[in-house]
C-alpha cells in the first residue's frame, strides 16, 4: 500500500505561522483516516520540543511516542506553501510533510526526502509545482540503498575509535530519535559518523541520519574522532540503549479535580505534586540578567577572583554532571561537560586577562567577553550556533554569580505573582519563597515527596515536578496554565483556554469555600463511621495554622526542618519553645513529634555526616539519632519538656528492626526519667517493609503506628523517591503497598493498636477513602488539603470505602488503582 497518495496532498496553501502550517497538515492526516484529531495537539507539542525543520525548505512535523495510540494506521501528508512560512527564525519552509508513523513503513519516504534535500532544485520545484503527482513521485520511488551509496570508510576514520550498537526504537531512526542522537553528538568536540548498510551519515545532522534509513532492530556503527570521542561514544551507546528519548513513560497520577483544555495546546508533562491551577506568566529562576559594574580591586585581586570563581564553576558542573549522569544518564549529562570545555576555551580566558591586565575588574571582563562572543555568535545564521550561545550565557551567567556573590539576589521575582520554573529548589531557596507573589512552581527534577512538593503543600501553592530539561527552555515571561493535579504545564494557552482555565479555577473555589465552612466538622461517613484528620508540619506556626484549616491535631511534626538553614543544630532550650509553642497553640489537640528524619534527601552540612553512595538506604532517621546521642538526647529532652505543658506523642522515623525500636525507647525513658515528665506515647513509623512482616511483634512494643508511605513505597518498589525517571511509579497506591498496609493494620488491630498514615497518598481524595477502607483511622495531611480530604470523606460509608479498599487490594497494577470509581 502507498503511505503517499494525491488525496494526501494539498497544493497552494497558505499558513500564517507555523502553528497553522502544523494544524493544516495535521487536518490532512485527520481526513485521511491517518490520526484521531487529538494527535495534532501532540505534533504542535512536539515541535515544541524538537524543531522538525529539515533543511532546503522542509519540516517534518510528527507527535509524541505517548500519544501513537492516537496514530489510526501509518501514513504520510503533504502541505504545500509556495510563499513559505517562517518555521525557526529564519528557516522558511515549503513543504510540510506531516507523519503518522506507527511502525517504520514510513522511512523510505524520509530516505527519499532527504534525496530531495541534497537538491535544491527538486526542492525547489516540489515547493512550486502544481502537479501533485511530482511530490507523489520524488518521495514513493523505491532506492538503491546498496549499491550508489556503498562508499568505502574514507581514510581519515581509520583511526577513529567505534562501537557497534543495535537500534531497539520499533520504529526505526526514524525522524524523533534521530534528533535526540543529533541533540546528543553535537554536545561533543569530536566528529561522529555511524555506518550502516555499507552508507555513512554524519552524526551531527539529521537529514544524513534519516537517509539512512535505519530500521528497528537494525545494527548500526558509531564511529567518534576526537578529544572526547570516549565520553561521546560512551553517550551515545547510553542513548541508543535507552531508545533515545523513546523509553515507555509511565502515565501520570492525578490528584483530585483536574482541568481539560478546551482545544488543542502545548503542554510539557511532569508528575502532579501539589493539586491546583495556576494561570500567570512563567518566570525562570537563576535566569536574571546580572548587572556588573566595572569596580576593580588590585590586578592581583580581580585575577585570583577570577581563577576562583572559574574553580568553583568546574566544580559545580562536575557535581551537576554527576548527579544528571545518575539520573538520566550521560546523554542528558554530556551538556556539562561541554559547559566544562567552554570554561577552558584559551581565546576566551586570554581576552578575559587581558582586560583585567588593563585595568577592569574580573566580572567586568568576563561579562564584556562573554557578551561580544554571544553578540558574534549570533550574527551567524546557524542553528547549531545559536544554540551554543544559549549554553555561553548560562556558563557566562554561571562564573558571573560566582564573581558577584554578594550583589546576587537569589529570589529577585518580578512584582506580579509568577508560575516559578526550575531546576529544582534547594532547601535554602524555598525557605526564601513569598506565597504571594509565586502563583505555582514547575521543576525539572524532582519527585511527588520531595522537599519542594511537600513545602508547596503546605503552602497551598499547585506543583508540578520532573518535567525534564526542556522545561528550561520556555521563555521567560509566557503565559501559561500550570495544572498541579494533572502534572500539565500548558505553555502559551490562547483564549478560549485561557478563559476556560480561569472558570474551572471559580469552580475550585466555589468548591473549596463550600468545603471550607465545615472545616471544623468531623469527617464522619455517610454512616457515621469517623476519620480523624490532622495535619502536617514543619514549623511552629503551622500548629495555629492547622487548627485554623480545621486539623483536629497535628499527626506529624517533621523536627528535621528546625535543623535545615542554619549553621548549628538548634539548643534543648530552641526546640522546647517551638514544641511549646505548638502545644500552645493545639490547645488540647494531640501534638505527634516525629524524631529527626536527616539523611535521604534531608542533608545537614554543618552535622559533617559522611557522604553516602546511596543516602536512602544509608544513615538516616533514627540510625543516625543512634549514632549521634549528643543530638537525640537534646531533642528527646526537648519533647519531654513540651509533654509537661500538654498531649504529646512522638515517633520514631526509619525503624526496620526490632533492636532500634528497643534502643530508642531505651535513651528515651532515661531522657523522662532525668526531665521527670509523664510517659509519652511512642509510636514508630511504618516506612520499611520488614517492620510490615514483623508489625505483629513492633505492634506489642509501640502504642501506635503512623506509616509513612511516601518511604514505604520507595523502599518496596525499590525506587527512589526523588529519581526524577521513576517519580511517577513511585506510587504509595501500587497494590503491593497497599496489601502492606492492609497486613500492618491487621497486625496492629489484633493488638489493639491504632494505624495513622501520614505520606502523601492520605492527602489525596482517592488514597483518603480507600486508607480509611483499610482500617486506618487518622489521616495527617498537608494543612490546605485538610477541608477537601474531610469533604471527600464525608461523601462516603465505611462499608463503601471498605469495598473500594478491597478492590484496590485485589488489584495488580498502580494503574488499575487510580481507575477504581471512588463510588461503588
Ligand atoms: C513518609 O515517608 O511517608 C513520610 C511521611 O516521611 P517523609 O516524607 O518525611 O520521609
Ligand atoms: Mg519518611
Amino acid at each position: 500500500m502507498s503511505l503517499l497518495n494525491v488525496q494526501t496532498i494539498q497544493l497552494q496553501s497558505q499558513a500564517s505561522h507555523k502553528e497553522d502550517a502544523i494544524r493544516q497538515v495535521g487536518q490532512l492526516l485527520v481526513k485521511a483516516g491517518y490520526i484521531d484529531a487529538a494527535y495534532i495537539k501532540s505534533m504542535l507539542g512536539r515541535e515544541s520540543q524538537a524543531n522538525t525543520y529539515l533543511g532546503n525548505g522542509i519540516a517534518i512535523p510528527h507527535g509524541k511516542l505517548d500519544d501513537r495510540h492516537l496514530i489510526l494506521q501509518t501514513g504520510i501528508a503533504v502541505l504545500q506553501l509556495p510563499d513559505g512560512v517562517e518555521w525557526n527564525s529564519g528557516e522558511v519552509v515549503h513543504l510540510v510533510v506531516g507523519i503518522a508513523a506507527r511502525s517504520d513503513e514510513h522511512l523510505s519516504i524520509l530516505a527519499n526526502l532527504t534525496d530531495v534535500l541534497d537538491n535544491a532544485e527538486i526542492a525547489q520545484q516540489l515547493a512550486h509545482t502544481k502537479d501533485p503527482f511530482d511530490i507523489v513521485t520524488h518521495l514513493s520511488r523505491s532506492r538503491d540503498t546498496t549499491s550508489a551509496t556503498d562508499t568505502p570508510l574514507p581514510a581519515e576514520w581509520a583511526d577513529a575509535l567505534s562501537v557497534d550498537v543495535t537500534i531497539k526504537n520499533s520504529t526505526g531512526l526514524h525522524a524523533r530519535p534521530a534528533t535526540f542522537f543529533v541533540d546528543v553528538a553535537s554536545q561533543f568536540a569530536s566528529d561522529i559518523c555511524i555506518v550502516y548498510n555499507g552508507q555513512i551519515a554524519n552524526g551531527k545532522a539529521l537529514a544524513s541520519l534519516l537517509k539512512l534509513g535505519v530500521e528497528g532492530d537494525e545494527s548500526i556503527r558509531l564511529l567518534a574522532r576526537g578529544v572526547d570521542a570516549d565520553a561521546a561514544l560512551q553517550a551515545l551507546q547510553e542513548a541508543v540503549e535507552q531508545e533515545l528519548g523513546e523509553a515507555h513513560e509511565q502515565p501520570t497520577q492525578v490528584i483530585g479535580a483536574v482541568w481539560n483544555p478546551v482545544s488543542d495546546l502545548f503542554s510539557l508533562m511532569g508528575v502532579a505534586a501539589a493539586p491546583g491551577l495556576a494561570i500567570g506568566i512563567l518566570h525562570q529562576f537563576q535566569s536574571q540578567h546580572i548587572v556588573v559594574s566595572d569596580d576593580p580591586k588590585d590586578s592581583k585581586t580581580e585575577h585570583d577572583g577570577l581563577l576562583q570563581a572559574l574553580n568553583m564553576a568546574h566544580t559545580q558542573l562536575d557535581d551537576i554532571y554527576e548527579s544528571v549522569k545518575a539520573e538520566s544518564g550521560s546523554g542528558e549529562a554530556a551538556i556539562f561537560r561541554a559547559h566544562q570545555a567552554l570554561l577552558n576555551d584559551p581565546d576566551l580566558l586570554e581576552q578575559v586577562k587581558g582586560l583585567i591586565d588593563d585595568g577592569h575588574s574580573a566580572a567586568w571582563s568576563w561579562q564584556q567577553a562573554i557578551t561580544e562572543r554571544i553578540a558574534a555568535l549570533q550574527q551567524i545564521d546557524d542553528e547549531r550556533l545559536a544554540a551554543r550561545s544559549a549554553d555561553l550565557n548560562d556558563i557566562g551567567q554561571r562564573v558571573l554569580r560566582l564573581l558577584t556573590v554578594e550583589g546576587y539576589q537569589a529570589f529577585n521575582l518580578p512584582d506580579t505573582p509568577v508560575i516559578l520554573v526550575a531546576h529544582d529548589l534547594l532547601p535554602s531557596d524555598t525557605a526564601q519563597l513569598d506565597p504571594q507573589r509565586i502563583l505555582g512552581l514547575c521543576m525539572v527534577a524532582g519527585g511527588t515527596t520531595s522537599h519542594t512538593a511537600i513545602i508547596a503543600r503546605s503552602l497551598g501553592i499547585p506543583c508540578v515536578v520532573g518535567v525534564g530539561a526542556t522545561l528550561l527552555e520556555q521563555p521567560n515571561d509566557v503565559m501559561c496554565i500550570l495544572d498541579g493535579s494533572a502534572g500539565h504545564l500548558y505553555v502559551h494557552p490562547d483564549q478560549a483556554n485561557l478563559d476556560s482555565a480561569r472558570e474551572f479555577q471559580e469552580v475550585l473555589e466555589q468548591q473549596r469555600n463550600i468545603e471550607y465552612q465545615d472545616r471544623y466538622q468531623p469527617a464522619l461517613m455517610t454512616d457515621g463511621y469517623r476519620v480523624e484528620v490532622v495535619a502536617n508540619a514543619t514549623k511552629a506556626s503551622e500548629a495555629a495554622q492547622a487548627v485554623e484549616a480545621g486539623a483536629e491535631g497535628i499527626g506529624l511534626m517533621r523536627t528535621e526542618f528546625l535543623f535545615l538553614e542554619r549553621d548549628a543544630p538548634p539548643s534543648e532550650e530552641e526546640q522546647f519553645e517551638v514544641y511549646r509553642a505548638m502545644v500552645q497553640a493545639l490547645n488540647g489537640l494531640p501534638l505527634i513529634i516525629r524524631t529527626l528524619d536527616i539523611g535521604g534527601d534531608k542533608a545537614v552540612p554543618y552535622l559533617a555526616l559522611p557522604a553516602e553512595d546511596n543516602p536512602f538506604l544509608g544513615e538516616r532517621g533514627i540510625r543516625l539519632c543512634l549514632r549521634r546521642p549528643d543530638l537525640f538526647r537534646t531533642q528527646l529532652r526537648a519533647i519531654y519538656r513540651a509533654r509537661l505543658t500538654g498531649p504529646v506523642k512522638m515517633m520514631f522515623p526509619m525503624v526496620a528492626t526490632l533492636e532500634e525500636l528497643r534502643a530508642a525507647k531505651e535513651i528515651a525513658e532515661e531522657v523522662q526519667r532525668e526531665v521527670g515528665a509523664p510517659s509519652v506515647e511512642m509510636g514508630i513509623m511504618v516506612e520499611i517493609p520488614s517492620v510490615v512482616m514483623l508489625a505483629r511483634e513492633f505492634a506489642q512494643e509501640v502504642d501506635f503506628f503512623s506509616i509513612g508511605t511516601n518511604d514505604l513505597a520507595q523502599y518496596t518498589l525499590a525506587m527512589d523517591r526523588m529519581h526524577p525517571g521513576l517519580a511517577r511509579q513511585v506510587d504509595a497506591l501500587h497494590p503491593a503497598v497497599l496489601r502492606l498496609i492492609d497486613r500492618t493494620v491487621g497486625a496492629a488491630y489484633e493488638a489493639g493498636k491504632w494505624v495513622g498514615v501520614c505520606g502523601g497518598i492520605a492527602g489525596d481524595p482517592r488514597g483518603a477513602v480507600i486508607l480509611a477502607g483499610l482500617g486506618v483511622t487518622e489521616l495527617s495531611i498537608s494543612i490546605p488539603s485538610i477541608a477537601a480530604i474531610k469533604a471527600c470523606l464525608r461523601e462516603v460509608s465505611f462499608p463503601q470505602a471498605q469495598a473500594i479498599a478491597q478492590k484496590a487490594l485485589a488489584c495488580t497494577t498502580a494503574t488499575e488503582v487510580h481507575a477504581l470509581p471512588l463510588i461503588s
